[in-house]
């Protein structure tokens, strides 16, 4: 009897483990386990066997019932998984598929690295809004309504009083009415002008930096920038300051930097000058002072601002404006 048993398991298992679909299993089942099946026939010959040897042939018949079962079971989760769909012939020896990682955009990169050399010098970050007032982004900065110099931004505007922003310079006088001086503040972010081509796009991000406190000169300005310059290019560039015009700065100057693709020999993108313009910049206009409230006797400052979209296409040698906005991977992959 025992002897018996132990070849029904080994015939069972190896049908059941080699069975493919749902369909043979069954018929294993009903072979093994149906109602005159294999397991029956030899519950039922228990009762002729010998007093002493019944229970132990019983519990023996019961145990394999159960392994019989059980192998069934696994057999058809097996076979269940392995007929859904892409999951059948799964081949382990493949290659995987590549994970592709992602990676901070190249604007991003150059704003983090700008800001982190302010940092150094001493400059916190300041972030304003997006949509800001005519007031913060126009008025206070010494531009009134009909001044000359709102035609030099197009500007968005979502109200008669509330604009998208034009630049980040509304952030300086939000801090100076909140503290005093000294102020180091640098503000990146987007900006909106109502302007679409080749080198101009609606959006783009700048940066702005303001220091105010007693004894503020040109020469901390240029020395600022110069050093700027020098961290974010390398220390061989030259710069030079323009005299310029910019409604909250006196005097104002914008600041050119050697063309970093020729040295200054003349190229394509330096326009065969030698000279690239990069910054605006200028002593802050003392009626910005007059409306947050300082005292333009006892300090002065410095602003100045410029395009982080400019500073990314130089630093990495990008000649299109527009390919920072297609989103193309492969274009921000290899940064
Ligand atoms: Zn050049």
């Amino acid at each position: 009897m025992q002897d018996r048993i132990a070849q029904i398991e080994k015939e069972a298992q190896e049908g059941i483990g080699s069975a493919e679909t749902l369909d043979s299993l069954d018929l294993l089942s009903t072979k093994y386990l149906g109602r005159k099946g294999v397991l029956t026939g030899l519950l039922r010959e228990i009762p002729a066997l010998p007093v002493e040897e019944r229970p132990v042939a019983g519990k023996a018949a019961n145990v394999l019932k159960q392994v019989i079962e059980s192998a069934i079971e696994q057999a058809r989760s097996r076979i269940e998984l392995e007929s859904q769909d892409g999951a059948a012939g799964i081949d382990i020896t493949l290659p995987g598929r590549p994970v592709h990682q992602g990676a901070i955009h190249p604007i991003t990169q150059v704003m983090e690295e700008i800001c982190d050399i302010f940092l150094r010098l001493g400059f916190d970050i300041v972030e304003g809004p997006e949509v800001e007032t005519d007031y913060y982004n126009f008025e206070a900065l010494n531009i009134p309504k009909y001044h000359p110099a709102r035609d030099m931004q197009d500007t968005f505007y979502v109200s008669d009083s509330i604009v998208l922003r034009t630049h980040t310079s509304g952030s300086q006088p939000r801090v100076m009415e909140k503290q005093d001086p000294p102020v180091r503040i640098v503000s990146p972010g987007k900006v909106f002008r109502c302007d679409s081509d080749v080198t101009h796009t609606p959006m783009f991000h700048q940066i702005e930096g303001l220091m105010v406190d007693e004894n503020i000169s040109f020469s901390d300005l240029k020395g600022i920038l110069t050093t700027f310059v020098h961290q974010f290019f390398d220390d061989q560039t030259a710069l030079r300051f323009r005299p310029s015009f910019f409604p909250f700065t006196e005097p104002s100057a914008e600041v050119d930097i050697q063309c970093v693709m020729c040295r200054g020999e003349g190229c394509r993108i330096c326009s065969k000058t030698g000279w690239l313009e990069v910054l605006g910049s200028g002593m802050v206009h003392p009626a910005v002072f007059e409306n947050v409230g300082y005292d333009t006797e006892k300090y002065t400052g410095f602003a100045f601002g410029m395009g982080i979209e400019r500073m990314a296409m130089l630093k990495f040698g990008i000649d299109d404006l527009r390919k920072f906005f297609d989103n193309d991977l492969r274009f921000l992959g290899q940064f």
